[in-house]
């Protein structure tokens, strides 16, 4: 049970507070910075956001590299 520690969110449903259960989410940007982007999480139930996640600059790199399959990791500072 050590697979948690790194908690890569990848979040269709999350527990909302106001609903008092998990909830199907949606995701939305929030805000977008030089070196990350700010998605937040909204309950599609009742609207309330129940978290936000932060995708760094190299991170949004590297997953658009996967998607072409290049297998070179470059690391942008
Ligand atoms: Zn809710």
């Amino acid at each position: 049970m050590s697979d948690r520690q790194f908690g890569e969110l990848r979040a269709s449903s999350l527990y909302c507070t106001r609903c008092g259960t998990a909830q199907p989410v949606r995701e939305r940007l929030l805000l977008v910075l030089p070196d990350r982007e700010l998605h937040e999480y909204v309950c599609a139930t009742c609207g309330d956001a129940v978290g936000t996640k932060e995708v760094s600059a190299a991170d949004v790199v590297s997953a658009r590299l996967a998607q072409r399959r290049g297998g070179r990791q470059v690391r942008i500072l």
